[in-house]
């Protein structure tokens, strides 16, 4: 079986993709609840309950020798967990914010559509994809710059890159190295937002 779940916080921030396994163990040792496609939540024994009475669920069951237990699809922690100080992630909405939807060339504000990344020292050269090498460039300068240098485009950084300081709630930490179900959709259609970026 390879059905994963959705984790979310306690406020329905999707946190990370885990194992069904893994899933149930938080529900058993009651640290989360299932969140079903109606929002409804369901403490373990009553999603036990529950599963005895539906005749098929999208991501199957477990079966032990007397019950069986249908697999969720979104769980949601029950406490915060400690959130561990960590860095922002390298996200297209983090790296947006970050410089506040600005061309980082030309210092003008722009809706995000019209936004690019921008290697400083481009991708093909060597240039790393990080907080050091990339910037928000509007789609003009992105261009007018192509694949070389500032200095050979002639061009200036108005505002110079930075790596931004942790806020909590700052970011999305959903890492998703599986397909999406449908039913997560809800809870991440920022995915393109948030996903972590290629190193
Ligand atoms: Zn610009």
């Amino acid at each position: 079986m390879t059905a994963d779940v959705l984790i979310l916080n306690r406020n329905f921030f999707a946190l990370e993709v885990t194992t069904w396994q893994r899933a149930m163990s938080l529900l058993v040792l009651d640290r989360a609840i299932v969140v079903d496609d109606e929002y409804r939540t369901y403490e373990f024994a009553d999603w036990v309950d529950l599963s005895q009475k539906i005749a098929e669920h999208p991501a199957g069951f477990v079966h032990t020798p007397n019950i069986r237990i249908a697999i969720p699809e979104v769980i949601a922690l029950k406490f915060f967990e400690k959130v561990p100080r960590r860095q922002v992630p390298f996200t297209r909405r983090n790296i947006y914010q970050h410089y506040g939807n600005r061309c980082c060339y030309c210092n003008k504000h722009f809706p995000p559509a019209d936004l690019n990344l921008e290697h400083i020292l481009p991708r093909s050269r060597g240039g790393v994809s990080d907080w050091t090498n990339v910037v928000t460039a509007c789609i003009r300068c992105n261009l007018k710059k192509g694949n070389r240098t500032p200095s050979e485009a002639h061009m200036k950084l108005v505002v110079q890159p930075s790596r931004p300081k942790w806020r909590t709630g700052a970011a999305l930490l959903v890492r998703s190295p599986v397909p999406i179900r449908r039913s997560w959709q809800r809870f991440i259609d920022n995915v393109y937002w948030d996903a972590q970026l290629e190193e």
